[in-house]
C-alpha cells in the first residue's frame, strides 16, 4: 500500500464531505487513516503457508477440538465499514495433527484483515484449516454485527448475522455436526 497516496486520497475525501483538512483536529487524520488501513488490510500481504510456517503439532487424539469465541474484526467489502463478532471453530484431527490456538487466531486475522463478506470469510477459514492439517472435518461458525447495517441503511442495531461452513465429516455426518453445534452452544454467553 502506498501510504502517501492514501493520505492524499483521505485529504480529498475530507474536502468532499465538507471538512477542512487544515483545521487542527484533522491535520494528522490522513496519516492516521492511512496507518489504520495499512493495518486493517494487511491480510493482503500475508499467505497461509508462511503464516503457519510448519507449526503443526502432534497429539494422539481423534476427539473433537473446539475453540469458541475467538474475537473477530473485519471490514465489509460493500461499505468498507467494520463488522465484528466471534468465530467458533471445531475440528477432528487426523493422524494426531493439531494446530496451535494462536495460529488459528492468526489465520482468522489474515482473512479478516481484507475486505470481506462474512460468508466468504467463514469458508476461507474452514478451507485454511482443512488445507493446513487435513483433519477429518472442520466446522466454522461466525456471528457478527455489521456496522453498515447498524449505522446506516436499515439501522437495525441488534441484528446479528450467523454464517457457517462445514467440511469433511462435519458435512457428511449429522452426528458429528450435531456434536459440534451442541459443544458450541453449551454455556454460550453471546456477545
Ligand atoms: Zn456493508
Amino acid at each position: 500500500m502506498n501510504k502517501a497516496r492514501v493520505e492524499e486520497l483521505v485529504r480529498e475525501l475530507l474536502l468532499e464531505i465538507g471538512e477542512d483538512p487544515e483545521r487542527e483536529g484533522l491535520q494528522g487524520t490522513p496519516r492516521r487513516v492511512a496507518e489504520s488501513y495499512s493495518f486493517l488490510t494487511k491480510g493482503y500481504s500475508q499467505n497461509l503457508d508462511q503464516l503457519v510456517n510448519g507449526a503443526i503439532f502432534t497429539q494422539e487424539s481423534d476427539n473433537m477440538v473446539i475453540l469458541r469465541d475467538i474475537e473477530l474484526y473485519s471490514l465489509c467489502e460493500h461499505h468498507m465499514l467494520p463488522f465484528l463478532g466471534r468465530c467458533n471453530i471445531g475440528y477432528i484431527p487426523k493422524n494426531g495433527r493439531i494446530l496451535g490456538v494462536s495460529k488459528i487466531a492468526r489465520i482468522i486475522d489474515m482473512y479478516a484483515r481484507r475486505l470481506q463478506v462474512q460468508e466468504r470469510l467463514t469458508l476461507q477459514v474452514a478451507n485454511a484449516i482443512m488445507h493446513t492439517i487435513e483433519p477429518e472435518g472442520v466446522g466454522v461458525i461466525i456471528e457478527a454485527r455489521h456496522l453498515c447495517m447498524m449505522m446506516r441503511g436499515v439501522e437495525k442495531q441488534n441484528s446479528m448475522m450467523t454464517t457457517s461452513s462445514v467440511l469433511g465429516s462435519f458435512h457428511n455426518s449429522t452426528a458429528t455436526r450435531n456434536e459440534f453445534l451442541s459443544l458450541i452452544n453449551r454455556s454460550h454467553g453471546g456477545m
